[in-house]
């Protein structure tokens, strides 16, 4: 089989052929197991929303597709993304091969397979049980305990619990710190919920002033756990509304990963891996002010 890029892979809102891309975030399936309150995988005007979730590239097709791209734009590390991409496990068990590091991004309710050392699991939690629930379904919180534990002692792929700090977790955020330490969670790493420019949800904050109290929040963790909380302090000192839209204005994230959102049986780009319809001027993630603090370069991305 000889994959035509041409023609399953529409590259939109200024992302080019020619371009080094040292990450690629791909969304391998936009089934998922849960419906969490805030994912913006559906929401208007991204490209999931035009499609049958049910409609998938077949492993073989996408993984050559993922070659070639990784080909042409000198791509280094892969984030498989979703829905839920534990879902296509036999895909990723094949596709880790491919990249130099990998990271699979996952609600963690599934088991996970043990996809060796140079992969991660990013494990998505919003809190602790309570404030979890509340967002991504009851019970959702002990499941992905459970899993964890459930682990064998010779798992090698390492697990970083992921928290998108809202106005109802950040006074909550030590509790989350103190559930994970000492269990097989590696770190935590703290982002910050993006609205979408309409966002209604009354999760996020209408200012990057009000943001400030989760940020300092994230900081005093980082000085109380430093191995353990993944932020790093310039990159939280970033995130302060004299610097933030700085960062925004010529987003670091952007320029460094190809977002590969399924569009059919092919792929195409959206303005960045959060969608078409995000408030950039307050944008919380927490990996753009990472790139802004300290460009990426491989194999220290994470360090
Ligand atoms: S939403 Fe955030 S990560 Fe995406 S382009 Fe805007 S500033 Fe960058």
């Amino acid at each position: 089989m000889t994959i035509d890029l041409h023609e399953r892979v529409h590259l939109t809102h200024g992302y080019d052929e020619g371009s080094a891309r040292p990450i690629i975030v791909c969304y391998v399936t936009n089934r998922c197991n849960l419906a969490c309150t805030h994912c913006f995988l559906y929401r208007d005007g991204n490209p999931n929303e035009r499609v049958s979730p049910r409609l998938e590239i077949p492993d073989d097709e996408m993984l050559e597709i993922i070659e070639a791209l990784r080909d042409r734009h000198g791509t280094r590390v892969m984030v498989w993304m979703g829905g839920e991409p534990m879902l296509r496990r036999s895909l990723l068990e094949r596709g880790v091969g491919l990249f130099d590091y990998n990271v699979v991004d996952t609600n963690g309710t599934i088991p996970l397979a043990d996809l060796g050392p140079l992969t991660s699991f990013l494990v998505s939690v919003e809190g602790p049980p309570d404030v979890n629930d509340a967002i991504r379904g009851a019970g959702t919180f002990a499941r992905v305990y459970r899993n964890l534990e459930n682990l064998p002692d010779a798992f090698t792929s390492a697990i970083n619990i992921q928290c998108t700090v809202t106005r109802s977790s950040q006074g909550r955020l030590g509790e989350l710190v103190d559930l994970f330490l000492g269990t097989r969670a590696n770190l935590v790493t703290f982002s910050f919920y993006v609205p979408a420019v309409d966002d209604t949800t009354g999760i996020g904050w209408e200012t990057l002033e009000k943001r400030m109290v989760a940020v300092e929040e994230v900081r005093r963790l980082k000085i109380e756990h430093p191995a353990f909380v993944t932020n790093n302090l310039a990159a939280l000192d970033l995130m302060a509304p004299e610097h933030a839209p700085s960062v925004a204005a010529d987003c670091p994230f952007r320029s460094t990963v190809l977002p590969l959102f399924l569009d059919g049986r092919s792929f195409t780009t959206a303005h960045c891996t959060y969608g078409n319809d995000v408030d950039c001027s307050r944008c919380g993630t927490w990996i753009a002010y990472e790139f802004a603090a300290k460009p990426f370069a491989f194999p220290d991305y994470d360090a």
